[in-house]
């Protein structure tokens, strides 16, 4: 697969991507809502140092998730596009907002997670893995 680029709504950001992400997943729970301020998230999960930011500086936000865990969402401070985010219990690892992608013909996600949370508009795929809350441990 060629380099993944993308960047934030102004372009003040911009990353590229080498390799391939290693799970992609929905996320439906509230947080993620609330972050993205859409129905729900797709987020693309690469190691931190397959990602290179090229241009910008991101702004961190950190808050507390149900589990515990801290989490952090990477945002551009000019626009408030949501560009990467992850958390505590992952740690080198980061997920790309798939918004943030130039070119996101290859997204195809895998995994449903915190589905007992959906949208009743949202149409959940049944062929792929679902969970009604965080998917457990890998
Ligand atoms: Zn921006
Ligand atoms: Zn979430």
């Amino acid at each position: 697969m060629a380099k993944i680029t993308g960047g934030c709504l102004c372009g003040a950001i911009r990353y590229e991507i080498e390799g391939e992400p290693f799970r992609i997943a929905n996320c439906h729970c509230d947080d993620c809502r609330k972050a993205t301020g859409s129905a729900y998230a797709t987020n693309i999960f690469f190691q931190e140092d397959q990602i290179t930011l090229l241009q910008g500086t991101l702004k961190i936000f950190e808050h507390t998730a149900d589990s515990g865990n801290t989490m952090f969402k990477e945002f551009c401070d000019t626009c408030g596009s949501q560009v990467l985010a992850g958390g505590s219990m992952r740690p080198g690892v980061k997920n790309v907002k798939v918004g943030s992608i130039d070119d996101a013909s290859f997204v195809i996600p895998d995994v449903n997670l915190y589905t007992s949370h959906a949208l009743s508009c949202t149409h959940i795929d049944e062929n792929i893995e679902n969970f009604e809350a965080m998917s457990p441990p890998a």
